[in-house]
């Protein structure tokens, strides 16, 4: 169905109670300590702990695993609302919901989902994907990281790089080159857990935002992994890894749309009350102008976002639709939080100011699970096969 075909979508009563619930559990959980944890690089794991009890952090698995058995318009609400609060422990609930619970859920033996789920949905364990390498980020079928075939288990060499959750993960998803003269056809997917021998997580990168979640590199040396982790069949990776970020763009979009939310607040309130030449700032019509453009803006990617999820897994043309969400809501939300900024003037210079965070924290949703330019690309091929 293409957008603006009149899809119903509009919320329940049960998705709006979720959306006030996880709202206020954000300002009262997550907002004290906010810039401290970002100056400290920490994560926040006694509140991710508290958002495992309420079936945040496994909310697109079933319930016979443990799951909260969510849609994923109702996920999109919750990671919105975290986003609009703490920009980093969106990532890191929406990675261990959606690229690393969804494809096991979808893919996974129901031995390995029964082994692995219940842990990961209840949030007592985190989970990661690992797609990208040091030298393959974009091009993901030039990966190295090999897997050959020992007996019952797969033999795992090889590094990836930018993996959120990897020094806290249990359990992720990884992609690897089963048959390397089969090229893109030649790479397979695996559950990989910490304690696999061979397995080791790098230190965390010191990064310019999302300062309060974890990214890093996950190492494989003769890293012994059963044959039942296997994904699907073996030759199936790339495809997995294509369906798992066709789902989880929804998210990426959902966390620029909450940023892109707390921007808004933070330059009205901030427009309303700072007085240059007499009056408030928001009385001199430039600001206003970029306000209003501001809020159609999001409510546009909003509409998107919410219009892909409802979408999401009932229509051929859902990957598409979370790609035109997650290019549009990632490059709204940066217009945002420049344009929040530069009404605080030199005041949005500072770090006692939250835009400064979150201008720090949105830059990274135009990169990763796919750069703008590879979303394009993603919807110019939908365009041309249809
Ligand atoms: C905070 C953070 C968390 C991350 N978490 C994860 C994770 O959990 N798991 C994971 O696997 N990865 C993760 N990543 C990696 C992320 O997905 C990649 O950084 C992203 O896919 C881009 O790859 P790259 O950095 O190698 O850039 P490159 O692919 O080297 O691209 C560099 C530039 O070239 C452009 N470019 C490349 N090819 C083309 C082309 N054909 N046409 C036009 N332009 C092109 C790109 O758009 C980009 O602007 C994370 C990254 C960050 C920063």
């Amino acid at each position: 169905m293409p957008p603006g075909s009149g899809l119903d979508f509009a919320l329940t009563e049960e998705q709006e109670l979720l959306r006030a619930e996880v709202r206020r559990f954000a300002e009262e959980r997550l907002r004290p300590g906010l810039a401290e944890r970002d100056r400290s690089h920490e994560l926040p794991v006694a509140v991710l702990r508290e958002m495992g009890e309420m079936g945040l952090l496994g909310m697109l698995v079933a319930e016979e695993y443990g799951g909260a058995g969510q849609d994923p318009l109702t996920y999109c609400l919750a990671v919105e609302e975290v986003a609009r609060v703490c920009p980093s422990t969106a990532v890191t609930m929406s990675v261990t919901n959606s690229v690393c619970q969804w494809p096991i859920q979808r893919f996974g033996s129901d031995e390995l989902r029964r082994r692995v789920l219940p842990e990961l949905a209840a949030g007592a364990e985190f989970g990661g994907f690992g797609l990208t390498e040091p030298g393959s980020g974009s091009d993901a079928g030039a990966m190295q990281t090999v897997a050959r075939r020992d007996g019952d288990d797969w033999i795992l060499d090889g590094q990836k790089a930018w993996i959120t959750n990897a020094s806290i993960g249990k359990w992720f998803v990884v992609l690897a080159r089963t048959d390397p003269a089969a090229g893109k056809r030649g790479i397979s997917a695996f559950v990989v857990g910490r304690e696999m021998p061979g397995f080791a997580a790098g230190a965390p990168e010191e990064k310019m935002g999302l300062r309060a979640s974890v990214t890093g590199s996950l190492f494989f040396n003769a890293c012994r992994v059963p044959a039942s982790h296997l994904l699907d069949a073996e030759g199936q990776g790339l495809r997995i890894a294509f369906a798992t970020l066709d789902h989880s763009r929804l998210g990426i979009a959902a966390q620029a749309v909450g940023i892109h939310q707390r921007a808004l607040e933070l330059a009205l309130a901030y427009a309303r009350e700072r007085v240059q030449f007499g009056v408030p700032i928001v009385e001199h019509q430039a600001v206003r102008f970029t306000l209003a453009r501001m809020a159609t803006e999001l409510a546009a990617a909003r509409t998107l976002t919410r219009h892909a999820a409802a979408l999401s897994e009932r229509s051929p043309e859902a990957g598409r639709l979370a790609s035109e969400a997650k290019l549009y809501a990632s490059e709204a939300a940066n217009r945002a939080c420049f344009d929040a900024l530069q009404i605080h003037g030199g005041n949005g210079f500072s770090e006692e100011y939250e835009i400064a965070r979150l201008y720090r924290d949105v830059r990274v949703t135009t990169i990763y699970e796919g750069t703008s330019e590879m979303q394009r690309l993603v919807i110019a091929r939908h365009l041309l096969a249809g």
